[in-house]
């Protein structure tokens, strides 16, 4: 949605597929970080996309066993929103395809399925599926994999993909918020488990890791006795757990972190997740899948309005974005390996981590995190001029 709206606005006649009918997915990451809000800042939109309903999350607080310590300050980030937005995902893509749509080249047809992609030879020269319409196949000189984790377009043009391996998969549930929980958002290490809340306004978004493959095993023992783990974790009373009535209410993540080893093809070019599946650690898929995006099109507004686009510059795409992606990955696998994996993997409390220990006698360090968290590595700038 991203790249349509930036192609659109830089005068790229685009069309976006949507396979479903809507975008109320359940939650599936709601964090808009600093980096992504400068993105809407340089294109005029941060005043309107900051009126809709959010959340300001200012820092980041971890407890480890019985200790608590900030872990991430975004106080003293260089960018105009020093806070991680949180809203629902269907509101930022409502709000990027409603402005995307004041460009008369901007496109979006929604339940409308790829499943395929058009060949001529080596190059890609379109994409087919279906929709309640029937089938359709469109013909461009350039067909974009932003599918997800799950890419079909990937899969179609044949591109290898590494695996990077998770020892952990996630269970989301919602928990009401009352007026006298704390505010703040957190993250909690102890015997066994991790877990982490989100504050939502009405409700806590709550995520607990598992050991990877764990989920049946935790499932067979019965809701009841998850509600019993849950309560051990939440700083308030256990009376609130009732509203996890079933496993309903409970959704798994199987934790995903892979990569392409090459995002292009002759007319195609992957990006987001479809090119690189993150850890949820740091919550920063929906970034690094925005700058992709504002990569993408400041490589790509211009060759496209003149209909030839190359394959140097799909290369060139990847490797903006690679050095990027790959850094963020190597950082979330070490947490995930040699922090998360050991808390899970154990049945002691665990003790302060050395860099969480670091970070405790040098609280400047939270600067660390939060510029790792906020804006990441290689931060993208908006340069392709809007064309009226
Ligand atoms: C439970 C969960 C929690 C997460 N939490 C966070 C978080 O807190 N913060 C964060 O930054 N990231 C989080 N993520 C990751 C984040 O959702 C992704 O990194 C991000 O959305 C990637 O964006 P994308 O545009 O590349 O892909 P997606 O957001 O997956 O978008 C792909 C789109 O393509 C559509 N589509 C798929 N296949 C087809 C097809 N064949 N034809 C047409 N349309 C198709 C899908 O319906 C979807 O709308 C979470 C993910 C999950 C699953």
């Amino acid at each position: 949605m991203m790249l349509g709206f930036l192609l659109a606005r830089a005068g790229v006649d685009v069309t976006v597929l949507e396979k479903h009918r809507d975008f109320l997915r359940d939650f599936r990451g709601d964090t808009i970080h600093p980096s992504t809000l400068e993105v809407m800042y340089e294109l005029g939109l941060l005043d309107d996309f900051l009126r809709l309903r959010h959340q300001e999350v200012r820092r980041l607080t971890g407890q480890v066993g019985d200790e608590r310590l900030t872990v991430a300050d975004f106080s003293h980030l260089p960018t105009h929103c020093r806070f991680i937005a949180l809203m629902p995902q269907w509101d930022f893509l409502n709000f990027l395809s409603s402005r995307a749509a004041h460009y008369a080249g901007f496109h979006l047809r929604m339940q409308a399925e790829v499943t395929d992609l058009v060949q001529d030879g080596e190059r890609i020269v379109g994409a087919r599926g279906h929709s309640p319409d029937g089938v359709f196949e469109i013909r461009s000189p350039l067909v974009v994999g932003a599918d997800g984790r799950h890419s079909v377009v990937r899969e179609r043009a044949g591109l290898a993909v590494e695996d990077l391996g998770a020892p952990m998969d996630v269970f989301w549930m919602r928990l009401s918020h009352h007026p006298d929980d704390a505010a703040e958002t957190l993250g909690r290490f102890d015997a066994g488990v991790v877990f982490v809340m989100l504050n939502r306004g009405d409700y806590w978004q709550c995520a607990l890791a598992i050991p990877k493959g764990s989920a049946d095993e935790i499932r067979g023992r019965g809701i009841a006795a998850f509600r019993d783990m849950v309560a051990r974790l939440v700083p308030f009373g256990r009376d609130r757990l009732q509203e996890l009535r079933s496993w309903d209410d409970v959704k798994l993540l199987t934790v995903t972190v892979d990569r392409l080893s090459q995002w292009y093809r002759q007319g195609l070019l992957c990006i987001g997740d479809a090119a690189h599946a993150m850890s949820p650690i740091g919550g920063v898929g929906i970034n690094l899948a925005v700058q992709d995006a504002v990569a993408a099109a400041n490589i790509l507004a211009a060759p496209l309005r003149e209909g030839a686009v190359t394959l140097e510059l799909l290369r060139a795409v990847q490797q903006r974005r690679a050095f990027p992606t790959r850094a963020t990955q190597r950082v979330q696998v070490f947490v995930q390996n040699r922090i998360l994996g050991r808390v899970l993997g154990s049945t002691q409390r665990p003790s302060l981590p050395w860099p969480l220990k670091l970070v405790r006698a040098c609280p400047w360090l939270q600067r660390i995190p939060a510029r790792l968290v906020g804006v990441g590595v290689r931060p993208e700038h908006v340069r392709v001029p809007e064309v009226k």
